[in-house]
């Protein structure tokens, strides 16, 4: 299992998360982060941090954004990684 970043995230790169994982799962793209099941050791510290709740426990995730679960798996493995925090991008 991993943990899962979903829907809310789109647009809205605060970036808080990534400050706190022990293992630099996340990764980038153009409008929200993802992370890597592979590498993820579900902790849970990246959970509060998200001040828009976008990050949910594999099982927890709801239905209608069960899809991000393979779009997080596919996109880490294309996508740079992100380990320090950034400037938000102004949510649309
Ligand atoms: S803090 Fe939440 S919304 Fe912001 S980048 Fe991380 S997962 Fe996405
Ligand atoms: S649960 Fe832990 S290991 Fe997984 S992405 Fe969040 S902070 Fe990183």
């Amino acid at each position: 299992m991993a943990h899962v970043v979903t829907e809310p995230c789109v647009k809205c790169k605060y970036t808080d998360c990534v400050t706190v994982c022990p293992v630099d799962c996340f990764h980038e793209d153009k409008e929200m982060l993802v992370i890597d099941p592979e590498v993820c050791i579900d902790c849970g510290a990246c959970v509060p941090e998200c001040p828009v709740q976008a990050i949910f426990v594999e099982d927890d995730v709801p239905e209608q954004w069960k899809s991000y679960i393979a779009l997080n798996a596919k996109k880490a493995q294309e996508l740079p990684g992100i380990t320090e925090k950034k400037e938000p991008l102004a949510k649309k």
